[in-house]
């Protein structure tokens, strides 16, 4: 039997549930989370990953995670839900839900009434995110997106808010983290916008990408949510050293103007200059038809691997420091 709302059972203990809507539009649907609660008393935090239903660095992450915690020795409470998006998952789809076509990243903080993604957004923002006092939410590349680490959050102009948030993406432990503006900048209706807007810090994180589930990569979400444990006071343990992160202001995302077969010059991590080559773009008889220049000065996050590019498809998003 799924649960209609989270469940969490008595302190020192695990409860893995089914979490089943009420929405008809996600009927058929439950999805498995685990709700653990600790022998003292601390703040709840929420991890969710699988909103992009191909990245798997992050879903295996929260997998190990929420069974490696030990609730004998947590202080407050840990929501976890491994995936988000299930119709992604189940169909391989990268960036939207199979069941409409849409981003659900892109639908927060969602409407029970909308589509799918919209209908998905909702039940995740009321009954996951709002459960919690702080979010992060786990991503990466996706299936053909490479990428190289790093943190965001979005600002809501809520000072006490904004700042713990910063402070849990710099804890993190990636080499980048970007301070987005609240409009969300290049990416509005996220996650994190909605929760931070919500009054409750939130974090997104990204490792690893193109479709691989590779250790090192799910090592990376592990120690950054262990990091962020400690931080928030929930479990003993010294923080090891980083190496402090670069600081980005935004994230540009270049597009196609039209459609063709791309072969890019650039890679994940790779430093670009304004005007310098991203790739050029050959139409389907290998007729050259655009070399594509960077707008910024910046790092190349997450570019994309598959040289098929529609009109308007994405190319690169360029982290531009600040
Ligand atoms: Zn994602």
């Amino acid at each position: 039997m799924a649960d209609s709302t989270i469940i969490f059972p008595a302190p020192g203990k695990t409860h893995r549930g089914l979490l089943a809507a009420t929405s008809p539009t996600l009927a058929g649907y439950e999805w498995p989370y685990l709700a653990i609660r600790g022998v003292a008393d601390g703040p709840t935090l929420c991890v969710i990953a699988g909103i992009h239903g191909a990245e798997y660095p992050p879903i295996d992450a929260v997998l190990q995670f929420s069974r490696a915690i030990d609730p004998a020795t947590l202080r407050g409470q840990i929501l976890a839900v491994p995936i988000v998006n299930l119709p992604a998952f189940w169909a391989r789809t990268p960036f939207v839900c199979p069941a409409d076509g849409k981003n659900p990243n892109r639908a927060f903080p969602g409407d029970p009434h909308g589509s799918f993604s919209q209908a998905l957004a909702h039940l995740v923002f009321e009954q996951l995110i709002k459960r919690g006092d702080f979010l992060v939410d786990l991503h990466c590349g996706d299936l053909v997106e490479d990428l190289v680490p790093y943190c965001g959050m979005q600002e809501s102009g809520i000072d006490r808010v904004d700042r713990s948030a910063l402070d849990l993406a710099v804890t993190f432990g990636l080499p980048y983290v970007c301070a987005e503006p609240p409009t969300g900048g290049s990416a509005a209706g996220t996650t994190d916008g909605a929760a931070a807007a919500a009054g409750i810090p939130a974090i997104y994180a990204e490792a690893g990408g193109i479709g691989q589930l590779r250790q090192s990569d799910v090592d990376l979400h592990l120690r950054g949510l262990h990091r962020v444990l400690m931080h928030l006071g929930m479990v003993d343990g010294d923080q090891d050293t980083l190496n402090t992160p670069t600081m980005l202001r935004e994230v540009v995302v270049v597009r196609a103007a039209r459609g063709g077969f791309f072969r890019k010059a650039v890679a994940a991590g790779d430093t670009v200059q304004a005007g310098g080559l991203i790739g050029r773009m050959v139409d389907l008889w290998g007729e050259p038809q655009e070399e594509i220049t960077s707008p910024v000065d910046g790092v190349a996050l997450f570019v994309t691997t598959s040289p098929a590019i529609s009109a308007e498809g994405l190319l690169i998003g360029i982290g531009v420091p600040g």
